[in-house]
């Protein structure tokens, strides 16, 4: 297939400026430009991009950041080696990721993920690499999502390799620990005891007491308390073969189009380095600065769903 270029906006042009109005939500229209959109909507027609997404792209669906736009944590996320390295730190995630289940399984896919799925089928755009544990590309529509940190759908033995399905193993949960959540969540009138806000891997904030007496999950095949979600924790890694996969994404694309991401992680930033090191265009849509601002080529610091909306928009009338 032949892709042609599309006529480059000059600053200041307000094509697509309708589009916009209508696709955007009203409190973040005066934050998306229209020459911003025409630039990446350029880039779309004329290349074949692969895509890197990050918590940036679902936090419209309700599941925060680490990080917020200045880039600094605003919670400590479970570590690996402590996961791996205690019953104790096993035991306080599934008893927070017991309770936080409900939420993050009901998150939905928002306008950007399905603005990324549209923009699969109308231009020539690539493979999806994510790093979120979420499954919100593929809910939206996506093909050819590879996820990079894993999946919170998924649950692994460290022990066996067995592997289980996240919504059993909610199901043995609920049937080993009556009343917990109710429990739990009852300490929340004095605002200290559980967090009102989830966390990217699903889990939430607990009493310690509340932690103490929640009866952790065992492997199916052997019974041991190693079982882990199947994502990438902080201090982990992400398995060579997949990294290898990303890899070779980067090197058949002629572009990178990086999206609601900090780049903070090693993981996915490697990725911009070695597209960078390529010379293919590195565009990043995200709002906030991010590590990868020197290796841009086209930098949008807007929120991300109206973005893509009014991009999708844009491509589906060019
Ligand atoms: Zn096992």
């Amino acid at each position: 297939m032949t892709v042609s270029p599309a006529p480059a906006h000059a600053p200041g042009q307000t094509t697509g400026a309708a589009t916009l109005s209508a696709a955007a939500s009203s409190h973040h229209h005066a934050l998306v430009r229209g020459d911003d959109v025409g630039a990446l909507a350029d880039l779309l027609l004329a290349t074949r991009p692969l895509v890197l997404t990050g918590a940036g792209i679902s936090t419209e669906s309700g599941i925060p950041d680490y990080r917020g736009p200045d880039g600094r944590r605003r919670v400590t996320p479970m570590q690996h080696g402590e996961f791996v390295g205690s019953s104790q730190a096993r035991q306080r995630y599934w008893a927070r990721s017991y309770v936080g289940w409900h939420r993050f399984s009901a998150a939905e896919p928002n306008v950007g993920h399905l603005a990324v799925a549209r923009l699969q089928r109308a231009t020539a755009a690539g493979a999806v690499i994510t790093q979120n544990v979420d499954g919100l590309h593929q809910r939206a529509g996506a093909r050819d999502v590879v996820e990079l940190h894993g999946t919170l759908a998924e649950v692994v033995c460290l022990t066996c390799g067995a592997r289980a399905d996240r919504d059993l193993l909610q199901a043995l949960m609920a049937d080993a620990n009556p009343g917990f959540v109710d429990r739990a969540t009852s300490l929340v009138a004095d605002g200290s005891q559980v967090s009102s806000q989830i966390r990217p891997d699903g889990d939430i904030v607990l009493a310690d007491a509340a932690v103490a007496e929640f009866r952790a999950p065992t492997c199916l095949v052997c019974r041991a308390d190693t079982l882990k979600p199947d994502v990438v924790f902080f201090g982990g890694s992400v398995p060579k073969d997949r990294v290898e996969q990303c890899f070779a994404l980067t090197d058949r694309a002629d572009a990178l189009l990086v999206l609601g991401s900090s780049l903070a992680v090693m993981s996915g930033y490697r990725f911009v380095r070695r597209a960078a090191a390529r010379g293919i265009p590195v565009a990043i849509v995200t709002h906030g600065p991010t590590r990868g601002d020197a290796q841009a080529t086209l930098r949008v610091d807007a929120p991300l769903g109206p973005t893509l909306a009014a991009l999708a928009d844009r491509v589906d009338a060019a």
